[in-house]
């Protein structure tokens, strides 16, 4: 039987600090990211999805109504996803090729774009998600409620994402997620990841 992996972080735990200390990655990552994994393993096993890649779990638990398979699963895909997203302060890069025609297009420039997804990531009542989306080619800012996720959405391409479940941030910035979000998108944002992602 296939399970589903958590992928490896693609840096150090320390890489991304001060803005996500290693502490907060031993959590996020080691307990919470890999607790929804491993439910999602039990919930699946025996069950016609279990053999399915992850976002195909996500889409048919989102048609069937599963609600736990669901949101384990996208739970799941939105970390890994996340993780993507984020490089060590400096090795992001900035937008370029048809994204950065996008950004300049859609939003006027990158600083309109990040001020949107820091808008986004603190009027999130409760937990959720920010994202950057692109359908029809054409970029938007949204945001989804717990494991909500815009990969249910046909047509829609997350770049980028924003965690804004507590437990993304407090160990650091406690109830400051304004200044996590900011400090996220500054100094950690992967353009270079979100300009691939963009689907030219
Ligand atoms: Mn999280």
């Amino acid at each position: 039987m296939s399970e589903i992996i958590q992928e490896q972080l693609p840096y150090a735990d320390t890489a991304l600090e001060p803005v996500v200390s290693a502490k907060t990655i031993s959590f996020h990552y080691g307990k919470h990211h890999a607790g929804y994994v491993a439910a999602l393993n039990k919930l699946i096993a025996g069950t016609p999805y279990a053999g399915l890649a992850l976002e195909g779990i996500v889409r048919r638990a989102a048609a069937e109504g599963a609600t736990a398979i669901f949101n384990n699963a996208a739970q799941a895909w939105n970390h890994a996803f996340y993780w993507k997203c984020l490089a060590p302060a400096g090795r992001g890069g900035e937008p370029t090729g048809a994204f950065a025609a996008a950004v300049a297009r859609d939003f006027g420039s990158k600083d309109v774009l990040v001020k949107a997804l820091a808008d986004a990531s603190v009027k999130r009542f409760g937990s959720g998600w920010a994202w950057l989306v692109a359908e029809n080619g054409k970029l938007s800012v949204v945001s989804t409620a717990n494991a909500e996720t815009p990969i249910t959405r046909a047509g829609v391409t997350p770049l980028l994402t924003v965690d804004v479940w507590e437990h993304a941030y407090y160990l650091d910035w406690q109830n400051r997620r304004a200044d996590y979000a900011a400090a996220l998108l500054a100094q950690l944002a992967n353009w270079n990841f979100a300009s691939a992602a963009y689907p030219a």
